[in-house]
């Protein structure tokens, strides 16, 4: 049976190749050639010992997941992709350029099982995790797309970028619901000799699951956490993010502090606010969110509601995110407004929900 290569770490494949006898310096290479080079045939590189020529293809796939569909947005130019697992569940994938990075925006679940009232992808529940290979595919996948479509880059006239710089798990499912296939993850993409992406360029972006953050945090003092708080009061949060039932906001914010005053003090947390009209959109809402995270290091992001069809919730006016940022700004905390991205090809944050949106086959 062949396994996954993606879910292989750089001493997984040294120990695959003292296992075999072979000297581990090829490890290197493999990494090198998969994440470097998207070349998903290594066992064709010139100089490769004939015994790892002959068991790559044999125990090897190199990439199991596929691009179902690309759909590049015609006014931000950010790019969707629908990514079929090979047991043909399909997830989503959103690439986003900015003017200093490329960032991948990807699933840790196929669904979610955290029933946030606002957001597309609860209403699918949680059809499965997904594994650590699947998780580091998508960026895999995402870089050879770029190699592929050089058109791309130019039209977005960005810098050189060439691969993806920045990734951040805000795509489909609660990351932190699946934390040992993000942390497998995170090593396997951090890994200098593959896609080297820096710790701080991975984003972990989570409802507030308590078990999952120390678990994360444990194992990656320093991995980058941004939470979706959307509502200061605790009760009220409850009412629509179910998991405050289980872990009150509080109980994160305490325990993220204290975290990060004594491993990364120099580091904040990004906090994101859904701003949604009529639920959460007042001075008083803004000056509960200042007070909660006083004294905190955060950032903190008011994003518009993206409406999604069928739902009950609806977007806020302009003026109303402008007051609110003002006031939090008053309160001497960092303040953004931000507006998601694709939302004209339904890849905006709270849009993902893979239907049946496939070409047939
Ligand atoms: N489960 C994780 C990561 C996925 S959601 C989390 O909750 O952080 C990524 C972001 O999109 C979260 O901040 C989420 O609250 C936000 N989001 C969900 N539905 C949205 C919507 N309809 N409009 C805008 N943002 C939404």
């Amino acid at each position: 049976m062949k396994v996954p290569f993606a879910g292989f770490a750089l001493r997984d494949l040294q120990q695959y190749c003292s296992e075999r006898e072979i000297a581990v310096v090829h490890a290197a290479t493999l990494m090198r050639a998969v994440y470097k080079e998207s070349d998903f045939e290594p066992w064709k590189k010139p100089l490769l010992p004939l015994k790892l020529v002959k068991s790559l293809p044999e125990d090897f796939d190199f990439v199991t997941s596929t691009i179902a569909k690309a759909r590049v947005s015609r006014y931000d130019q950010s790019v969707k992709f629908l990514v079929q697992l090979s047991d043909s569940h399909v997830i989503e994938m959103v690439l986003m350029p900015e003017t200093k990075r490329l960032t991948l925006c990807i699933s840790t679940q196929v669904g979610c099982r955290q029933g946030c009232l606002f957001c597309h992808t609860a209403t699918m529940g949680l059809k499965r995790n997904l594994l650590a290979h699947e998780i580091v595919e998508q960026i895999v996948l995402a870089n050879r797309w770029l190699a592929q479509n050089p058109g791309w880059l130019s039209e977005v006239r960005l810098p050189a970028f060439t691969r993806v710089t920045n990734m951040v798990m805000m795509g489909m499912g609660e990351p932190l619901d699946n934390v040992d296939a993000v942390i497998k993850a995170i090593e396997i993409l951090t890994e200098p000799l593959g896609a080297h992406l820096a710790l701080r360029r991975i984003s972990v972006s989570t409802a507030g699951h308590k078990d999952g953050l120390v678990q994360l945090l444990a194992a990656y003092p320093k991995a980058a956490v941004a939470l979706s708080l959307h509502e200061a009061d605790s009760d009220k949060r409850s009412k629509i993010m179910p998991i405050n039932k289980k872990w009150p906001v509080e109980e994160i914010l305490r325990f993220l502090r204290d975290h990060y005053a004594v491993h990364n003090p120099r580091a904040s947390i990004l906090v994101q606010y859904l701003v949604i009209a009529g639920v959460n959109d007042t001075l008083a809402h803004a000056a509960a969110v200042a007070d909660l995270l006083e004294g905190l290091p955060v950032k903190v992001n008011l994003i518009p509601l993206n409406e999604i069809s069928g739902g009950r919730f609806v977007a806020p006016e302009a003026r109303v995110l402008g007051a609110m940022r003002d006031l939090i700004h008053h309160r001497k905390l960092r303040v953004m407004v931000r507006y998601s991205k694709g939302q004209d090809i339904g890849a905006a944050c709270g849009q993902l929900a893979a239907k049946a949106e496939l070409p047939p086959t």
